[in-house]
């Protein structure tokens, strides 16, 4: 496999060359579990780990290679198996909260080391990817609300956003729902389409090119497994409902979390890309309803609480029809949770930092060095 058809660009080259050393390979991660990876190179596929060098100088999560990401290994054992020891910069990436449970010194979900629990942690579950698939569809499911999620997150990542608009053929007249996904797009392209018809796929093909990776969201049942199986063709892959249903199927050496598409183009679909939640910042939170950070900026007090206050030009859109009130519902929602969550950070962040200094202290002590002396 050429390496520039996995995705190696430019990027991940000089990365490469600025470690400087002839025994590294690089290589791309199709699927991690339990800390062993499988691993797509120029030579084929080959099974890893991480260097014990890695795992102590690692402290947080988010850096611990993941599906997408490029890395650089040692094959071992005749090239029959690797150590990872890099991970390099990655140009995009979606991360989840960790779950770490309260209070109390747990082992994070990889087994990997002690973590100070009371914390949410960042873990990335797919990097790398150039353009993301949010997939909607005209039924029961149409959501503006999780759609704005999923931009979101989009734009959170470093990726870019293509709508999908399935299940056409469900609708009588589609484009009421077009005009209220553009409205809040941002631009973003939109393709109504119908994934039961072959001929639908086809305007979805322009994303999809020699070394771009692609990615899919959408809530369960919008149609994202029959979507793939069209980008597929023949060689259809086990859908993630099969693989959910019977976590056996994730043993199984056929089983790829990275695949590099017939007509070129790579595509990621992991279990937790399709159960992404909100993980993001206030920054791109204000981006995506910079509409609404106008109109705040507009009310007569430059204290407004948006709920009763004279001259405010937030309740003076609601009542006039020019702020959506679910969007700015939403957009509360979004920002309590951002807010919720950018503490958690912080405060791990500095738990991290007490204990880093205390270590250091007992070292120093130990060596009778003590601050005291
Ligand atoms: P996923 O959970 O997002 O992977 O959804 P699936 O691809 O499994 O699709 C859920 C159901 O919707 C299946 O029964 C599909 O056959 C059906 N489906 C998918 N796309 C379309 C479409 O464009 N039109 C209609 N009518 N049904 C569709
Ligand atoms: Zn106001």
């Amino acid at each position: 496999m050429i390496l520039e058809h996995l995705g190696w660009n430019t990027h991940f080259q000089t990365e490469f060359d600025a470690l400087n050393n002839k025994d590294f390979t690089p290589a791309r991660v199709i699927r991690e579990e339990k800390g062993r990876y499988l691993l797509a190179t120029e030579a084929g596929e080959i099974s890893a780990e991480i260097s014990g060098n890695f795992r102590y100088n690692t402290a947080n999560l988010k850096d611990y290679p993941s599906v997408g990401d490029w890395v650089s290994i040692k094959p071992i054992n005749n090239n029959t198996h690797s150590i990872i020891y890099h991970v390099l910069h990655r140009t995009s990436c979606f991360t989840r909260k960790a779950p770490v449970s309260g209070g109390r010194k747990v082992r994070d979900i990889q087994n990997r080391k002690v973590v100070l629990g009371g914390s949410t942690e960042e873990q990335v579950i797919a990097a790398n990817v150039d353009t993301v698939f949010i997939v909607m569809s005209c039924d029961d499911n149409f959501n503006l609300r999780r759609l704005e999620r999923y931009l979101l997150l989009t734009y959170n990542s470093g990726a870019s956003p293509v709508i999908v608009l399935n299940k056409i053929d469900l609708c009588e007249d589609y484009h009421e729902l077009f005009l209220e996904i553009e409205a809040i797009a941002m631009g973003a392209d939109i393709h109504p389409i119908s994934a039961l018809d072959k001929s639908n796929i086809e305007s979805l093909n322009s994303y999809i090119r020699i070394g771009k990776t692609i990615g899919l969201f959408g809530s369960s049942g919008v149609g994202k497994s029959t979507i793939i199986n069209r980008l597929l063709g023949n060689e259809q892959l086990p859908t993630s409902s099969v693989r959910e249903s019977d976590s056996k199927g994730r043993h199984t050496t056929t089983w790829r979390e990275l695949v590099v598409l017939p007509k070129g183009g790579i595509l990621i679909d992991t279990p937790g890309m399709r159960e992404l939640q909100l993980w993001t910042d206030s920054e791109h939170l204000e981006f995506q309803f910079s509409d609404i950070e106008d109109l705040m900026s507009q009310c007569k007090f430059n204290d407004c609480s948006h709920s009763s206050e004279p001259g405010c030009a937030i309740q003076e859109s609601i009542a006039n029809g020019t702020l959506d009130i679910d969007r700015y519902e939403n957009y509360l929602l979004l920002q309590y949770e951002t807010a919720y969550l950018e503490d958690r950070r912080r405060e791990k962040e500095v738990k991290l930092l007490h204990r880093s200094y205390y270590g250091k202290q007992h070292k120093l002590m130990r060596n009778g060095i003590g601050l005291n002396k």
